[in-house]
C-alpha cells in the first residue's frame, strides 16, 4: 500500500516531491499550487511503479531515463500541471538542483534525507 504525505516546504526544498521506494511513500510539498501537486504526485507514483517493474526484470534504475519517462507520461494526463511545474522549475535554485543531481552529481543526499526526517 502506497502512502502519500503532504509535507512542509522545508522538508523537501528544493525538490517538489519524492518517491521513497523502501517506505512505499510519496512525499509532496504542500505549499505548491494544486495543479503542480497533482502533477508531482502522479510523477512520483510513476517512479514507484517503475522501480517495481525494473526490479522484477532485475534491471538497474537509470535516473535520467526514469525522469524522462515519468515527466512524459504524466504530462499526457496532467498537461497544465506539467507546464506549471516546468515554469516553477526555471527558478535558479531548481536549476542548481538539476545540475547537482544530473551533471556535477554533487547533490548532498545525506543532507536531504536528514531534512526529511
Ligand atoms: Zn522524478
Amino acid at each position: 500500500m502506497i502512502e502519500i504525505k503532504y509535507v512542509k516546504k522545508e522538508k523537501l526544498f528544493p525538490a517538489f516531491g519524492l518517491a521513497d521506494e523502501k517506505k512505499q511513500t510519496v512525499y509532496i510539498r504542500k505549499d505548491l499550487p494544486k495543479k503542480v501537486k497533482d502533477f508531482v504526485l502522479n510523477h512520483e507514483l510513476y517512479h514507484l511503479k517503475d522501480f517495481k517493474r525494473l526490479k522484477k526484470k532485475n534491471k538497474k534504475y537509470k535516473i535520467i531515463w526514469g525522469e524522462i519517462k515519468a515527466n512524459l507520461l504524466t504530462s499526457i494526463t496532467h498537461p497544465i500541471g506539467f507546464l506549471y511545474t516546468v515554469i516553477l522549475s526555471l527558478h535558479p535554485i531548481r536549476l542548481k538542483l538539476y545540475i547537482d543531481l544530473y551533471i556535477t552529481k554533487k547533490f548532498n543526499h545525506e543532507k536531504f534525507e536528514k531534512q526529511l526526517k
